[in-house]
């Protein structure tokens, strides 16, 4: 998987309330790979502290990892002091909702989510200032809430590949509207279902599979082949190329991988003018991709299959059991509920 983890909490609906946590990654064609769930009390610090030291023993810390969240208070907190190498971005969905409610001005988010796309500094601080022209207080908004590193694709120092928001998770908690009102170990048996299942189709579509790479890399590859083919390519060194189209022109470096353009650099698989230098250097396109995104590391990733818990009888013998104590119930806020029975002073009345 590539180092872009996302997280994100979602209130229970049963009767003990609860938040149910959940980190997920996204494989090589694009879709969610979750890789832990955990019940706690709430979204408060220590319960994402105690999720995230939980995770960090199957997402190691690293200096090339992003962590992605909301700014909820309680992540914030706890990201930096558990993983402390890794980088933290936040998504950038979240506060282009909240610049929505503090900038009325029309096409303001729109053009916000616009800019966060941007692979190149330059071309970023160009659109940048131009946005800060139309609407300053949207850009003194975003400003005051985060540094560019946080948010945009140009200036976060670790990679985010195409994962800017945190959707993808959120859209695996959307998918559990249902198993949300169930009990906690009813949850749990879903949750394990729903995982298996992923597992199947995506084991099946990827044993199916014949190309190359996966069919959403394959499909962009593609798109940007058409691009390559109006270029002009110019050879500079060993294996460096001046790659023209109009009057933008960029320069590849297919040793390390590299262009200009930053797309290449971001993405781990060619741009347009990547794909133009390799047919001069006659290389194959194939051997530009990330590893990332072979059917083959797609395979491998749905390789193993995800059992339920065993029935009882079968369980190894003295395991060491914890005490689990009752959750702690919130109180909800809100007008007291009147009691439907009458007191006895009432009944004494009729
Ligand atoms: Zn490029």
């Amino acid at each position: 998987m590539r180092k872009c983890v996302s997280i994100d909490g979602t209130w229970l609906k049963g009767k003990y309330n609860g938040v149910l946590l959940v980190a997920s990654a996204q494989d090589g064609n694009y879709h969610q790979y979750p890789l832990a769930w955990e019940i706690v009390d709430d979204e408060s610090t220590s319960s994402w502290s105690w999720f995230l030291m939980n995770l960090l023993e199957v997402v190691p810390d690293s200096t090339d990892l992003v962590i992605i969240s909301d700014r909820h208070q309680g992540i914030i907190n706890v990201v930096s002091s558990v993983y402390k190498n890794a980088h933290h971005g936040h998504c950038v969905w979240h506060l282009s909702q909240n610049l929505k409610t503090r900038c009325k001005k029309k096409g303001a988010t729109e053009m916000f989510l616009q800019i966060e796309k941007i692979y190149k500094q330059n071309e970023f601080d160009v659109a940048y200032s131009d946005f800060r022209k139309r609407y300053p207080e949207a850009a003194q908004f975003l400003d005051e809430r985060d540094t560019l590193d946080r948010w945009t694709r140009a200036y976060c120092p670790n990679t985010r590949y195409n994962i800017l928001t945190t959707n993808g998770v959120e859209s695996i908690n959307a998918r559990l509207l249902e198993e949300r009102k169930l009990p906690i170990i009813s949850l749990l048996d879903s949750l394990q279902r729903l995982t298996s299942s992923w597992f199947v189709r995506y084991r099946n579509a990827s044993v199916a599979a014949n190309n190359n790479l996966t069919p959403t890399i394959e499909g962009i590859l593609r798109n940007r082949f058409t691009d390559a083919q109006g270029m002009q390519v110019f050879e500079l060194g060993r294996l460096e190329f001046d790659v023209r189209s109009g009057r933008h022109s960029a320069i590849v470096d297919l040793k390390s991988k590299r262009c200009t353009c930053r797309v290449f650099d971001i993405d781990r698989f060619p741009c347009a003018h990547a794909i133009a230098a390799s047919w001069l250097a006659n290389i194959d396109l194939y051997q530009l991709c990330s590893e990332y995104y072979s059917t083959m590391t797609w395979c491998m990733a749905y390789l193993e299959t995800v059992y339920p818990v065993p029935e009882e009888s079968e369980w190894p013998p003295n395991i060491n059991f914890p005490v689990v104590l009752p959750p702690c119930l919130q109180k909800k806020v809100g007008r007291k509920k009147q009691n439907r029975i009458p007191s006895i002073g009432e009944f004494s009345k009729r």
